[in-house]
């Protein structure tokens, strides 16, 4: 390692959990892995100097094929793919999962070289939170709702964190996945709001052929919990075809939904709501595009899935 920047071929990475992570196929290129702030941030100015475009994915690691897909789109769109690996502590409340939050760098590695990215910034936590460190990102009104209400101080850590990557990295576009739909709506807010110039790019959710959102989380689910959580985008559909025919009544959807999820054992609610995609404020009537949200817990482990409903 030189000045924390590390240049390895991750081909050597262990092969992935079956069914857990997308197979990494290597395009034969190496790619750059950086531990050190300052160095990241001198590389990305350099390639910035010679007018290329930087895509960046930020990510928590543990890469299965929703952040792929990202890679995907960010390396089909820049001359530059950039991905951060860092398991953020300032977003994770007490009692939470930072600790058991699934980790495994060689293996990402693979899925960035499978999707031809070229550098990996992965920070010890201390490079990123330093003695004396005291400086916040806070994004008011569209955190104080759905997750922001049952994970306080969650989003104060992603946007302080995402702050950070942005102004390191200095992107030209950067990526974020419609499962994590109020993260996505906090950072155009946080983009708008502080001028960071450079665009949002929000792509689908990426779901399991029996319709389970992929999760780095997936990874702790036990086999009947796996199967126990298909009733999330079960009943997200089932709320989606209620609006179809014509139901416009929010709360008897909303109870639909809730019933269909407290029928299955194994599922803890943590909320369930229906409101509007842009000011995520719920609503009384499905009469415009509406998200569907919610978070429900599966032993200890929480999982969050979305769909937006359109009123026909
Ligand atoms: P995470 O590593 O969970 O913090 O996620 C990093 C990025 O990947 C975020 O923008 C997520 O929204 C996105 N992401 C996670 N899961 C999926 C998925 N199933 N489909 C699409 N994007 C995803």
């Amino acid at each position: 390692m030189r000045d924390g920047c590390e240049v390895r071929s991750a081909r050597c990475a262990k092969s992935p959990r079956p069914g857990e992570r997308a197979p990494g196929r290597s395009k034969g290129k190496t790619v750059k892995t950086i531990h050190d702030p300052s160095e990241v941030q001198r590389l990305c100015e350099s390639f910035r100097g010679a007018g290329k475009t930087i895509g960046f994915v930020p990510t928590m690691g543990f890469l299965h094929e929703g952040h792929v897909s990202l890679m995907r789109r960010a390396r089909a769109e820049n001359d530059v793919l950039g991905v951060s690996i860092f398991v953020n502590p300032s977003q994770f409340g007490q009692g939470e999962d930072f600790e058991s939050y699934p980790r495994d760098l060689q293996g990402d590695l693979m899925q960035v070289e499978g999707v031809g990215g070229d550098l990996v910034f992965a920070p010890p936590a201390d490079s990123i939170y330093p003695r004396g460190f005291c400086t916040f990102v806070e994004v008011a009104e569209l955190t104080e709702g759905l997750c922001g209400a049952s994970r306080p101080g969650h989003f104060r850590g992603v946007a302080t964190v995402v702050t950070k990557l942005f102004n390191l990295i200095r992107p030209h576009r950067a990526y974020f996945g419609q499962k994590d739909y109020q993260q996505s709506v906090v950072i155009r807010r946080l983009v708008a709001d502080l001028n960071f110039d450079l665009n949002v790019v929000v792509l689908p959710t990426v779901r399991e052929p029996n319709g389970l959102a992929m999760s780095s989380r997936n990874a702790r689910l036990t086999p009947e919990q796996r199967k126990a959580a298909l009733i999330l985008y079960r009943s997200l559909r089932h709320s989606e075809d209620l609006v179809r025919t014509g139901e416009t009544n929010a709360k008897v959807v909303r109870d639909e939904l809730r019933a269909m999820i407290e029928a299955e054992p194994l599922a803890r609610i943590d909320y369930v709501a229906l409101c509007d995609p842009d000011t995520l404020l719920a609503v009384d009537r499905i009469e415009g595009p509406t998200l569907a949200a919610l978070a429900v817990r599966f032993g200890s482990t929480r999982l969050i899935d979305n769909i937006l409903i359109t009123a026909p």
